[in-house]
């Protein structure tokens, strides 16, 4: 990872404490906060700590960190007794990311349709 801490991103001044999130998990290397706008009962970001935009900027240094998302998120479900959960990962604005640290969505709480129509 290139930044620590990039200076005008949202989520990097979460990480520093310096604007308010529900924290529901925090390590060295990873925080997970409440979406502000939940799009399901359980709605949570799952982020690196370090700054790093999108998901294409992760490189073979990051596979620890990566791979670690998905071991949280599994924990997260196991602690908020959630028998089913999605991730999400949008990449780049036409994938529909619009903060430009990267940061997986876990949604749970609600009947998800097969598929992602
Ligand atoms: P994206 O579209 O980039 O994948 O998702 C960004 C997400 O960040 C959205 O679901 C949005 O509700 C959430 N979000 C944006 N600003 C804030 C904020 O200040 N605090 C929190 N907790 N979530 C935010
Ligand atoms: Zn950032």
């Amino acid at each position: 990872m290139k930044l620590t801490k990039a200076p005008d991103c949202l989520f990097c001044k979460i990480v520093a404490g310096e604007l308010p999130a529900e924290r529901l998990y925090e390590d060295e290397d990873i925080l997970v906060f409440a979406d502000i706008s939940p799009q399901a009962p359980f709605h949570a970001l799952l982020i690196p700590k370090e700054h790093v935009a999108t998901l294409n900027d992760f490189g073979p240094e990051d596979v620890s960190v990566a791979g670690r998302l998905f071991l949280i998120a599994k924990s997260l479900a196991k602690e908020h007794d959630l028998p089913g959960y999605r991730v999400v990962v949008n990449t780049n604005p036409e994938g529909g990311q619009v903060v430009f640290h990267v940061h997986m969505h876990m949604l749970a709480g609600r009947q998800m349709k097969p598929g992602l129509g």
